[in-house]
């Protein structure tokens, strides 16, 4: 065959000849084949077209393709494919400039990273030398990236076979649905882990302790909603014991709750915001921390030992830039806020309502998890064989879903249409009757 006119087996022979994949046993892989996509669908080399409802990592938020992000990108490319991060560069400070506009007051600078494992890298790397500190804590219930100390800081198993950083501990986040507290209402859960959140502090040494690291809204470990007072009971332990709060947006950030940041519905302000995925919807890799203005500060005279090659990359840049006015100017954050409160958010309570298998679900904006399980009562996790065998069935419907553990998330681009929406809840709907008969 002939790679001008390719065909899904010619792709998929290809990718399993000479791909090696992540986090994968390579023998035992089964990739889709994608071809092209535009706005919240995607397709096959044979015209066959799926409703993305994974937003792929959870990252495309302004959708595929969207024209205003490509030109921005060929413009680019056209003026300055490259640049070295030590030079001053139009794209980088506009799109410096337009991320910290979306940042709480008093952020003054972002530092450029080529996506979110290493923006936590670099976020841990300046609490550590702002506070002379060691240990990083962060929640079992997290996933921070893939790189040395944000592996580590993960708090989900893909952190055993990878634990060689050091100085991190783990502490429980709030999940009420399956309670470290005993907890029966949101109140307690929140009080409860407050309170071991402290315990762990001190039993760890508040001493030895740079930063708290959190998402604002747990991603991958489940769409973990926090309780009202939990952040700011977060903030106020950090301030307590002299530790700084870093603030994990890179899933949750940029539309994908319905507010530019997730935490901009959780009253907190952080020291450092890490974000990569939405910021430019990975149209180019591209990731960063926004920096409180005491740590930009501490830096002024001391030499920040941190730097990438591809610090600030033009056509990441151009692609944040445009971007974030494409978002602005269509009103999507707005958008992923009233679809998720007034379709899908019901929508899928309707769902759970119907199918005894559905256990709970929860989110925000376009930020939502069906957590599936054997038994209402007990609440024990639905088998992997059944979560794969919903997952074939949502793609043999057509829709492409985001499968972690026993839940569905539910996370398609912040352009999906109302239409897409009501289309994706029948798929959802038929596919967990099907696994129920
Ligand atoms: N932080 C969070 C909350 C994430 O969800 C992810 C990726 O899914 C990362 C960090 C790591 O980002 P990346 O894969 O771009 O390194």
């Amino acid at each position: 065959q002939r790679a001008s006119s390719p065909t899904n087996e010619y792709v998929y022979e290809l990718d399993r000849q000479y791909v090696f994949h992540s986090w994968s046993a390579q023998g035992r892989l089964d990739p889709l084949v994608i071809a092209g996509g535009f706005g919240c669908e995607v397709w096959d080399f044979a015209g066959r077209r799926y409703l993305d409802f994974s937003s792929q990592l959870v990252n495309t938020n302004i959708g595929h393709q969207h024209p205003r992000v490509i030109r921005a990108i060929q413009e680019q490319a056209a003026t300055l494919a490259t640049i070295a991060p030590s030079t001053a560069n139009l794209a980088r400070g506009e799109a410096a400039r337009r991320i910290l506009a979306r940042a709480p007051a008093g952020f003054s600078k972002v530092f450029f990273t080529n996506a979110g494992a290493d923006a936590n890298e670099n976020a841990m790397r300046m609490a550590r030398l702002y506070t002379g500190r060691r240990k990083i804590l962060s929640a079992y219930r997290s996933y921070h990236g893939n790189t040395g100390s944000a592996i580590v800081a993960t708090g989900d198993p893909r952190r055993f076979p990878n634990e060689f950083a050091t100085d991190h501990a783990h502490f429980f986040n709030p999940y009420l649905y399956r309670s470290e507290f005993d907890a029966r209402t949101e109140e307690e859960e929140c009080r409860r882990a407050l309170h071991h959140l402290r315990r762990v502090i001190e039993c760890e040494g508040p001493g030895t302790v740079a930063a708290l690291l959190l998402e604002s809204v747990p991603g991958t470990a489940g769409i973990l909603v926090p309780p009202r007072g939990y952040l700011p009971g977060v903030r106020a332990l950090a301030d307590e014991f002299g530790i700084l709060l870093i603030l994990d947006e890179v899933m949750a950030g940029f539309g994908r709750t319905g507010s530019w940041l997730a935490l901009d519905q959780f009253d907190v302000i952080p020291d450092l915001i890490t974000f990569a995925k939405g910021v430019n919807s990975g149209y180019v890799p591209a990731g960063g921390v926004m920096i409180a203005e005491k740590i930009c500060r501490f830096f002024d005279e001391r030499v920040f030992p941190g730097g990438l090659t591809y610090s600030g990359h033009p056509l990441a840049m151009a692609a944040i830039v445009a971007t974030l006015d494409a978002m602005e100017e269509e009103n999507l954050v707005g958008h992923a806020d009233a679809i998720g409160r007034e379709l899908l958010g019901p929508g899928l309570k309707r769902l759970a309502d119907r199918h005894e298998c559905v256990g709970e679900v929860r989110g925000l904006g376009l930020f939502w998890a069906i957590e599936l399980v054997a038994d209402r009562t007990t609440r024990a996790p639905l088998p992997s064989a059944q979560m794969a065998r919903l997952k074939a069935a949502l793609l043999a419907r057509g829709l492409l879903a985001f499968v972690v553990d026993n839940r569905v998330h539910v996370v398609p681009p912040c352009v999906v249409s109302r239409e897409q929406v009501l289309l994706a809840l029948d798929i959802y709907d038929d596919a967990l009757a099907a696994l129920q008969r």
